[in-house]
C-alpha cells in the first residue's frame, strides 16, 4: 500500500503493511480497470492511502471465487474451519497496536476506542471457532410411527458482506466468523471510506490458514454498479449488509430476484429512559458510554434521553459536566476521549440537527458547535428543553449530541420510547425490578440495556426490529444466518 504525507514513520509503515489491490481467490490483484481511490484521515482531511477501484469484473471475478472454492470448504472439517478462526483471533489479539492504529487512522475514533474495536472483533472469531463443532440436526420418530424423521444442517452457500466505516473491522468479523465456522465462502465489501482494517484482516486470515477463495474483498468507488449485478447473481445465496436503513431497503428489493437469505442491520434511535427511582450517577456514566462510544457515530448510540421530571435537572447537570470535560482531537494522541466525526457532510448534518433543535426553543447545556482548524471534529453536546418535533428526535444523529427530553408516568416513556420506526436497541435505567421487567417487555427493540449502556456482546445476539431491519449477529443464533436446515423423511 503506498501512503503519501504527514504521517509518522510508525503511521506510514502500518499503512505501508496493508498489502495493495483486490483481494480474489487468494492473491491480491489490481482492479482490471487499473483504478485506485483515496483513503483519507478525517482528522487531517489528508489522503493517506488509495485503494484499488474495482470494477463490475472484478466484483464478478469475487464470486466466481467464492464459487468455484464453496463445495471443498463446505466439506472442510468443523474442527479445521474452527482452529482458522482461533489462529486468527490470535493473530488479530497480538496485531492489536498496529490494527488499532491503521483503524483510528482510517476512521478517526481515538486509540483506546480502536483498541476495543479490535478486541471486540477478534472475539467473534473465539466465539465462532468454538461454535464451528456445535452445528447439529436432529432425529425423532414421526407421530405415526411409521418412518423417522432427520434434520440436518448445511451451509447456506456463496455469501456477499457489505459493511459500514463506523466499526471498520467488527462489523465484518460478526458476518465473517459464523460463515467461515458454518462453511460458507463470501465476498466482502468494506465501506470505501475504511478499507484499511478489511484488508489487514483478509492478509491475517491467510496467514491463519483460509484456503484461497473462502474469503474475498473488494473495494470500489461505484459500488450499487458493482454490488447489484452480484445480488442478482444466482450463485450468490446470502446477502449480509450492516449500513442505512436507506440502502439496506434497497438492497432488500434487489434481494428479492434471486430469493436469498437475508440479514440486515440497519440504523437506529436508541431511547435511553432514566425511571424516577434510578442510580442517578449511574445513569450518567450509561449514557456517557451509550452517547460517546465511537463518538456516537454507532447505530446503538443513545439519540434520545428520556428522563423522568424529578430527575431531569441533575441528570442533565452531571452529564454536561462529563461532557464538557472530554478532550476532543486527533485519536492518535495520548488523552483524546473524542475523534472527528467520518467526513464533512457528517459534521455538517449534526450541526443542522443541533441548530434545528435550538430554533425550536432547545438550551445548549454544553457544545453546540463544530471545533477544530481542520478535520471534522465536532463538540460533545447536550441539549435541554428539545421540542418534541425536533429533527434530531426522530433521526439518527450520528454525532456526538445529547437531547435530554422528560416524561412522568412509566407509559408516556414507552410511548416516546416506542414513538420512532426504528426498533434496534433501548436502554432503561430503573433499580425497580417489576419495572424493569415491564418496561423491557413493552419495548419494540431487538435489545435492551438494563442499567448498562452497552449491549454489544460476541456471546449475544445483535439484532433489531422495524426499519433496523432482520436478522441476529453473534450468539448461538449467529451461526443459523448461514445453515439450511435439509429435513430427511426415512421409511423403515
Ligand atoms: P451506508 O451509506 O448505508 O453504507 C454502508 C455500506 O453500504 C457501505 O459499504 C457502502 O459502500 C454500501 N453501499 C452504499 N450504497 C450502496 C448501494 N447502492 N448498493 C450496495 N452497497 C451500497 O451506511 P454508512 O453511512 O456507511 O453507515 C452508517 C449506517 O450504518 C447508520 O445508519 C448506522 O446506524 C448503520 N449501522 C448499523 C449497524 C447495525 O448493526 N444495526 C451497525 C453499524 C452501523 P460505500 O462506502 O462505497 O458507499
Amino acid at each position: 500500500m503506498s501512503t503519501t504525507t504527514g504521517l509518522s514513520g510508525r503511521e506510514a509503515a502500518v499503512i505501508a503493511a496493508v498489502p495493495s489491490g483486490l483481494f480474489i481467490g487468494g492473491a491480491w490483484r489490481p482492479a482490471s480497470g487499473g483504478g485506485t481511490v483515496p483513503v483519507d484521515d478525517p482528522s487531517t482531511q489528508e489522503v493517506i492511502a488509495e485503494v484499488a477501484d474495482g470494477t463490475v469484473e472484478d466484483g464478478r471475478a469475487a464470486l466466481d471465487a467464492a464459487v468455484a472454492a464453496a463445495p471443498a470448504w463446505a466439506a472442510t472439517a468443523p474442527r479445521e474451519r474452527g482452529e482458522i478462526l482461533r489462529r486468527a483471533f490470535e493473530l488479530i489479539t497480538a496485531r492489536s497496536e498496529d490494527l488499532a492504529l491503521l483503524m483510528t487512522l482510517e476512521m478517526g475514533k481515538p486509540l483506546k476506542e480502536s483498541r476495543g474495536e479490535i478486541a471486540y472483533a477478534a472475539e467473534f472469531f473465539r466465539w465462532f471457532s468454538e461454535e464451528a463443532v456445535r452445528i447439529s440436526g436432529r432425529y425423532s420418530v414421526a407421530p405415526n410411527g411409521a418412518t423417522r424423521l432427520l434434520t440436518m444442517k448445511q451451509p447456506v452457500g456463496p455469501c456477499l458482506f457489505i459493511t459500514p466505516w463506523n466499526f471498520p473491522l467488527a462489523m465484518g468479523t460478526r458476518k465473517i466468523g459464523p460463515a467461515v465456522a458454518s462453511g460458507c465462502t463470501m465476498v466482502v465489501k468494506p465501506a470505501t471510506q475504511t478499507p484499511l482494517s478489511m484488508y489487514a484482516l483478509a492478509q491475517i486470515m491467510t496467514e491463519a490458514g483460509l484456503p484461497a477463495g473462502v474469503l474475498n474483498v473488494i473495494t470500489t468507488s461505484t459500488t450499487g454498479k458493482v454490488m447489484e449485478p452480484l445480488i442478482r447473481d444466482r450463485r450468490l445465496r446470502k446477502l449480509s449488509f450492516t449500513g442505512s436503513t436507506e440502502v439496506g431497503k434497497r438492497l432488500v428489493e434487489q434481494s428479492a430476484e434471486q430469493l436469498l437469505r437475508v440479514s440486515m442491520e440497519l440504523g437506529g434511535n436508541a431511547p435511553f429512559l432514566v425511571f424516577s427511582d434510578a442510580d442517578v450517577a449511574a445513569a450518567v456514566d450509561g449514557a456517557m458510554l451509550a452517547k460517546m462510544r465511537n463518538m456516537g457515530e454507532a447505530c446503538t448510540a443513545a439519540n434520545r434521553f428520556i428522563v423522568h421530571e424529578s430527575l431531569a435537572t441533575d441528570f442533565a447537570a452531571g452529564l454536561s459536566a462529563r461532557m464538557s470535560a472530554l478532550t476532543v482531537g486527533r485519536g492518535t494522541q495520548d488523552g483524546v476521549d473524542v475523534g472527528p466525526l467520518v467526513d464533512l457532510p457528517s459534521q455538517r448534518k449534526v450541526g443542522e440537527l443541533v441548530q434545528n433543535a435550538v430554533d425550536g426553543g432547545a438550551k445548549v447545556l454544553a457544545g453546540g458547535q463544530a471545533v477544530g482548524e481542520r478535520g471534522y471534529f465536532y463538540a460533545p453536546t447536550v441539549l435541554t428543553q428539545v421540542a418534541p418535533d425536533a429533527r434530531l428526535l426522530g433521526e439518527e444523529i450520528f454525532g456526538p449530541v445529547a437531547p435530554i427530553t422528560t416524561f412522568s408516568t412509566d407509559a408516556e416513556a414507552l410511548e416516546l420510547a416506542n414513538g420512532t420506526e426504528y426498533g434496534l436497541v433501548a436502554y432503561a435505567y430503573t433499580k425497580d425490578l417489576s419495572r424493569a421487567m415491564k418496561v423491557a417487555e413493552g419495548l419494540d427493540t431487538g435489545m435492551v440495556g438494563l442499567n448498562q449502556g452497552i449491549v454489544s456482546n460476541p456471546a449475544a445476539p445483535f439484532g433489531g426490529v422495524k426499519h433496523s431491519g432482520f436478522g441476529r449477529e453473534g450468539g448461538a443464533e449467529g451461526i443459523e444466518e448461514y445453515l439450511e436446515t435439509k429435513y430427511v423423511g426415512i421409511a423403515l
